[in-house]
């Protein structure tokens, strides 16, 4: 009995088949007294299909292909469906036998190059796809898929000169701009640079992200981060202070070094009044506040630790747990239970995902400014607080 996969396989053939009879029947006007030319092939390879002998049917097609040059836009649907269903070695061996046959016409071997390229792609065989892809960037009909495909291979390189290059290309030859992905590259650029210590290449990185994209967030973060290792402690507060100000959302990225800033200069109290300012102009930060807290284990500052409080008795959840607690323990007891809750908070959040793409779902611990899932730039915010609900919950009914 054939599988569905088998019967999908097939059925789909059989439509390929049909539209191959179709242009043979009806395509040559003056040979419309011949027999239809694929039928029985097909037939046979339905068959070889049908009895999942795939390796018989993929054969069977490949002798098929150097018979008929009509039947080899079947051949390509055959290939690509092997691809997809992740059987890239026979994706291929197809395509290779196409750009084998001498007359190719230059449209079709374009064609099959491509295919080939993706396979390679799919196979991870990056070298020879980055090979087949250059070729076709230099002037074909797939110009502009294969620098996209080469931007993809790049990035996962991590070559990000060459990334920039092709993300140029692609603007011009696309007609739309990169300027977001383009300034990434840049960014991760400025980030190697500083980590291995040349600062005034990482800054020149960042100012060429910024050259493309004015506010890139990224860009700033780099900055702060170089301001920070160099002991230039109020560009670097400057810096995260804007950061917040303008994405709320890197507050998880820009609250824990503002801290460590101010403590390390012995100014909590300014500390204290700047954070007092930023929640009096956004009060709804106060729930941002808390929860990078509770993720980095940052406490003993009085308008910090109040945030924490007020976040952890406003969730229907905590709240309720909180409360028993001061119930059953009077007043007395109440500030070491929500050190203990709050405690026992860091340690599950330190085993939860803190950011989420918004695309695709994928979660991670640290941000990533590039989902490793849909591949998308700056798609990641940090995860919802509903989270903590979901792990006590658990632990809770355990
Ligand atoms: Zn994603």
């Amino acid at each position: 009995m054939p599988t569905e996969k088998a019967l999908i396989l097939a059925g789909l053939f059989l439509l390929l088949a049909a539209a191959g009879w179709v242009i043979g029947r009806f395509g040559e006007r003056d040979e419309e007294d011949a027999p239809p030319p694929l039928n029985i092939d097909y037939l046979k390879g339905l068959n070889f299909l049908l009895n999942e002998q795939t390796d018989q049917a993929l054969e069977h097609f490949l002798r098929m292909v150097r018979v008929d040059a009509r039947t080899i836009e079947t051949h390509f649907a055959l290939g690509s469906l092997f691809r997809r269903r992740g059987e890239v070695d026979r994706a291929i061996r197809i395509h290779q036998n196409i750009i084998a046959r001498p007359d190719l016409a230059s449209e079709q071997r374009d064609q099959a190059l491509y295919s080939l390229a993706k396979d390679y792609l799919a196979a991870g065989l990056l070298d020879r796809a980055e090979k087949l892809f250059s070729r076709l960037s230099q002037g074909s009909r797939y110009q502009v898929q294969a620098i996209e495909a080469l931007c993809r291979i790049y990035e996962q390189e991590r070559d990000w000169e060459k990334a920039i290059e092709a993300g140029k290309r692609l603007e011009v030859l696309g007609g739309r701009s990169l300027a977001l992905q383009i300034a990434h590259y840049y960014c991760e650029l400025a980030e190697a640079a500083a980590s291995a210590g040349d600062y005034a290449s990482a800054r020149q990185y960042v100012k060429n992200a910024q050259a493309g994209r004015p506010r890139t967030m990224r860009g700033a973060l780099t900055r702060a981060h170089i301001a920070r290792d160099t002991n230039d402690s109020k560009t670097a507060l400057k810096l995260y202070h804007r950061i917040i100000d303008e994405n709320t959302y890197l507050i998880a990225e820009a609250l824990p070094e503002i801290v460590a800033i101010y403590t390390r200069e012995n100014e909590v109290d300014e500390l204290e009044r700047a954070l007092k300012s930023m929640l009096a102009k956004n009060p709804e930060m106060a729930s941002l506040v808390a929860y990078t807290a509770i993720v980095n284990d940052i406490g003993g500052i009085p308008v910090i630790d109040e945030c924490v409080e007020q976040y952890m008795l406003n969730e229907p959840t905590l709240g309720e747990f909180v409360e028993l607690q001061q119930l059953s323990d009077g007043k007395g007891a109440a500030d070491s239970r929500f050190a203990r809750v709050r405690g026992a908070l860091s340690k599950l959040a330190a085993a939860t995902p803190r950011y989420q793409c918004q695309e695709c779902g994928f979660s991670s611990q640290r941000l990533l400014w590039q989902c490793p899932s849909c591949r998308d730039w700056e798609t990641q915010r940090p995860a919802s607080r509903v989270q903590f609900d979901t792990v006590l919950q658990h632990s809770i009914t355990k």
